[in-house]
């Protein structure tokens, strides 16, 4: 499995001189190293994931997300299992989406597995943006997605200031 840190330190937790100075000179992330080892290690027991590329994680809040390359989450969603794995292994909410990829992309990945209608950008007076999504039907009581969770997560990790509307 290949992580922002190096295999050597994704394996022994301990950091090289290269790695220690991108985390130094803010290249790496806190969140990026330790998440890094840990998937590692799960990565160990998971094939799937084994060949996967983890490009970035961040913290928000109590969740972790977990940036893979492009086009890793279409095989890992084929994978239940393993996704479970993962989440049960970082014991804590995780998030999946993809990294060199759109802002529409990203969210559609937030939302998985519900659907996103429209996503586009709406400019203030004050000629700031917002991202504006739409979902697809109705919000339900049973919504199964945490939407301000997801504006969180959105504006942490590309700076995404999103705005979520319901189709109907
Ligand atoms: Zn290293």
């Amino acid at each position: 499995m290949r992580t922002p840190i190096c295999s050597f330190c994704a394996r022994t937790g301990i950091l090289c001189p290269k790695c220690e100075e991108k985390l130094r000179g803010g290249h790496l992330s806190k969140a990026d190293v330790e998440v890094s080892v840990q998937i590692t290690k799960l990565s160990e027991k998971l094939p799937e994931l084994d060949k996967m590329t983890l490009i970035r994680a961040f913290d928000v809040d109590e969740d972790c997300v977990l940036v893979f390359k492009a086009g890793d989450l279409v095989t890992l969603r084929r994978d239940p299992e393993t996704i479970k794995k993962i989440k049960l292994g970082l014991q804590r909410k995780v998030w999946l989406v993809e990294g060199e990829t759109s802002d529409r992309k990203v969210i559609e990945d937030l939302f998985y597995p519900i659907k996103i209608t429209t996503v586009n950008i709406v400019w203030l007076p004050d000629g700031s943006k917002l991202t504006k999504a739409i979902v697809l039907g109705r919000k339900t009581e049973r919504f199964p997605i945490d939407i301000d969770q997801v504006k969180r997560v959105a504006k942490e990790v590309r700076r995404i200031d999103l705005l979520v509307e319901f189709e109907r």
